[in-house]
């Protein structure tokens, strides 16, 4: 367990969301573990109740591939009760808004309603390709831009083209969320913004907001805010809060990723680490594999930055794969990235000795991202073996995300 929820609170908070319409509690039930798990469907059905008198803003998460799944969000987006427990942002200051806009995504729009509740200036400019930033530097200079929002990929791209000017810019404050940190892309916002301290959440669109950290904190612990409770489990992690102020009151309320506690270097109590997708295990030709512990191991190779999985379908089923190339950025050789997982995974071993090609491993430029969000997936899915990139119809793996 991460947090802490006294039981007989959170018996009579599941009582109160029954009586509302929620999912029933039985008169047996004595402990966490005896209450229902609820999904998408009982925080669509509620939030949507809640938004035929207050209004809201329509966010969906997913919609990459499949049935987008919706909430509505409380247009105050529950900043109150997070700024008590984490404010990057003082009055005076200039938030460079790096989030893509639109497409029901919730990023750009959380970190506009921020900025208004943080009394400071924002810029709603969406994400810079890096030879695009020379031109507007000097105009973020002169409207004294000191703080950065964006995705890990997005920030990166900006420091890119900060670092390619030769110039700077006095960034004191830099926001990200939406997927996890890899170290070129944090080595290049050190090196662009070394006057920076990081400001990271963690959160879904269906719950919006469940734990931040900040300068001090290891940058891959987050701290679950207080009246939260979450069961760590397999099948993905499950979270109950109790009290006023949230943009939907849960209880065991089951998320998309695996979650650990963890301690923090900062030594502030409920910890957490994302581990990965809950969905991420598929097979190639019957080898069973989870995407995130292959990813870890790639990265491991000396000279490979980033990696990122291609997979394409097998004819007899959805989840399964026929091939898998897995590319990467760096000065790496493939075939050394291929002996590395083989290496590793005996079961990819005898998977690429039975069906060569099945397996392989290539050097590219740059690695795939999802258009609508500007995330680098760790894994995507192609109808066949061509190359196509920032594909939308391809399926998603993001590893943590508000709201993703
Ligand atoms: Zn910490």
């Amino acid at each position: 367990m991460i947090g802490h929820i006294p039981t007989d609170d959170l018996l009579a908070h599941a009582g109160k969301l029954a009586d509302a319409g929620g999912p029933p509690v039985s008169d047996t039930a004595r402990e966490v573990s005896d209450l229902t798990v609820s999904g998408p469907a009982e925080i669509y059905a509620q939030t949507r109740l809640a938004a035929q008198n207050a209004g809201s803003v329509l966010m969906s998460s997913g919609g990459t591939t499949g049935t987008p799944k919706l909430t509505h969000v409380p247009h105050g987006m529950a900043l109150e009760r997070l700024l008590a427990f984490w404010r990057p942002l003082q009055p005076g200051d200039t938030l460079l808004n790096l989030f893509n806009a639109g497409r029901m995504w919730g990023s750009h729009y959380y970190m506009q309603t921020l900025a208004e509740k943080c009394r400071c200036t924002v810029v709603p400019s969406g994400p810079y390709e890096p030879d695009e930033v020379g031109r507007w530097l000097a105009m973020f200079g002169e409207v004294g831009v000191n703080a950065l929002a964006g995705t890990p990929t997005g920030l990166a791209d900006f420091a890119r083209g900060v670092l390619d000017t030769g110039e700077s810019l006095p960034v004191r404050t830099i926001i990200w969320m939406a997927e996890p940190w890899t170290g070129n892309k944090r080595d290049l916002i050190r090196r662009a913004f070394p006057g920076a301290g990081l400001w990271g959440n963690y959160g879904s669109v269906e719950t919006w907001v469940m734990a931040a950290n900040q300068p001090g904190c290891d940058e891959t612990v987050l701290h679950l805010l207080p009246d939260q409770l979450m069961e760590p489990d397999e099948d993905g992690a499950l979270l109950s809060r109790v009290g006023d102020g949230w943009t939907i009151p849960v209880v065991r309320y089951r998320l998309g990723d695996r979650v650990a506690p963890a301690d923090c270097r900062c030594g502030r109590p409920d910890g957490l680490t994302v581990l990965g997708r809950a969905d991420d295990a598929l097979t190639l030709r019957s080898a069973l594999f989870k995407v995130s512990e292959l990813i870890d191991v790639v990265r491991r190779e000396p000279g490979v930055v980033e990696a990122q999985l291609r997979l394409t379908r097998a004819t007899d089923s959805a989840r399964a794969a026929g091939a898998l190339t897995l590319d990467f950025t760096g000065t790496a050789d493939p075939d050394a990235v291929c002996d590395r997982l083989t290496g590793e995974f005996y079961h990819l071993a005898a998977v690429a000795r039975q069906y060569p090609g099945a397996l392989r491993a290539r050097q590219v430029s740059r690695l795939a991202r999802i258009e609508r969000t500007n995330k680098v997936p760790a894994m995507l899915w192609q109808e066949s073996d061509e190359q196509h990139d920032g594909t939308e119809n391809a399926g998603a793996y993001s590893r943590s995300g508000n709201p993703a």
